[in-house]
């Protein structure tokens, strides 16, 4: 069985130092008021790649013990450009797999590092297929985007930045999707200090872990579009380290709608002058929505990337409506 211990996401830390890391967390006065305390949010927007799964993949590139013949993943996007920067870093071949969910914008950010794209199929789950398809022809070592104790560390070094920062944190909100990232920020998070209550926070539509928190092991759901585009995908029926991870560690788990996601894209715009990803706004969605329940103390949640398609973004801010495979979400214009 593969471990992980808070040792291991310290390592992270020196392996990704002046890569990765060290983001800034500033207070949401808005927010804050709503919470009736501080609200901080952790600004994963100021990656270089623009999301936090840069930690992660530059964990996982630079502890390959052969590289040689390059790396592969699948992705719904930020995944396959932390990779692409880390293997461009590292001087070797990344051949990154999305199904065709991704937004454009996040397969152009990852050609631009020179990586090459395959789009297959219409599920995290066939873009896997041909991820590890690659490796056993071409002999290429697959990265997998939150079920590697590498990059489940790399993104552990949130949950160390904010405590070591900021120690009085009663409450941390993380968005979550296969996680790596609520595995590894519980993970440093709670061993550090047993009493922080960690939440993750998933769409209602097509939610893998929560699903598979509550039937007890993984199991699979329909995939459908969502503003939280970088939250879709299951969590792999052979999970090896991020379910139990989230299901020994986490302390809730939240969903919101699409429409609490939409307003929360509207309020982190408007009142924190902030672009982000609709997976990053679902803490701010969650609290907006009242899901928290009593906050005993400060809360942080996680902006975990700014690769938002800016088409649908302007829509937002616009408050018209917006579209979604067969799912229509009916806008309105931003009120305080
Ligand atoms: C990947 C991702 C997440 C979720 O991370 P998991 O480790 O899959 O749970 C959240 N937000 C963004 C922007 C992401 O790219």
């Amino acid at each position: 069985m593969i471990s992980l211990s808070l040792s291991d996401i310290f390592e992270a830390r020196r392996n990704i130092a002046g890569t990765a890391g060290d983001t800034p967390l500033v207070p949401s006065p808005h927010l804050g008021a709503l919470a009736g305390g501080e609200f901080l949010l952790k600004l994963e927007t100021t990656q270089p790649v623009g999301a936090f799964k840069l930690r992660g993949a530059v964990n996982a590139v630079f502890k390959l013990e052969d590289a040689t013949r390059g790396v592969t993943c699948c992705s719904t996007g930020n995944h396959g450009r932390g990779v692409a920067f880390a293997a461009r870093a590292r001087g070797i071949r990344a051949v990154i797999c999305m199904s065709s969910l991704v937004p454009q914008t996040k397969i152009d950010g990852i050609k631009a590092l020179g990586a090459e794209v395959r789009i297959v199929g219409r599920s995290q789950d066939e873009a896997l297929a041909e991820s590890l398809r690659l490796c056993a022809d071409e002999g290429l070592t697959e990265i997998s985007p939150f079920d590697d104790p590498h990059v489940i560390a790399g993104q552990g070094t949130i949950g160390l930045e904010i405590l070591e920062r900021r120690p009085d944190i009663a409450t941390l909100l993380v968005p979550l999707s296969g996680g790596g990232l609520a595995g590894g920020v519980a993970l440093a998070a709670k061993t550090i200090k047993p009493s922080v209550r960690v939440v993750g926070i998933s769409m209602d539509r097509g939610a893998a872990m929560h699903a598979s928190l509550a039937a007890g092991r993984p199991v699979e759901v329909e995939e459908v579009a969502s503003l939280a585009d970088s939250l879709g995908g299951g969590i792999g029926l052979d999970n090896k380290l991020s379910f139990r991870l989230c299901r020994d560690h986490l302390d809730d788990v939240i969903l919101v709608t699409e429409e609490e996601i939409y307003r929360a894209l509207q309020t982190h715009y408007f009142e924190d002058r902030l672009v982000c990803e609709g997976a990053s706004a679902v803490g701010a969605a969650a609290l907006i929505a009242g899901r928290l329940g009593d906050l005993a103390g400060p809360v942080a949640t996680i902006i975990t990337g700014r690769n938002v398609d800016m088409a649908v973004f302007s829509a937002i801010i616009g408050g018209a409506d917006v579209t979604l495979g067969d799912y229509r979400i009916t806008g309105a214009p931003y009120a305080a």
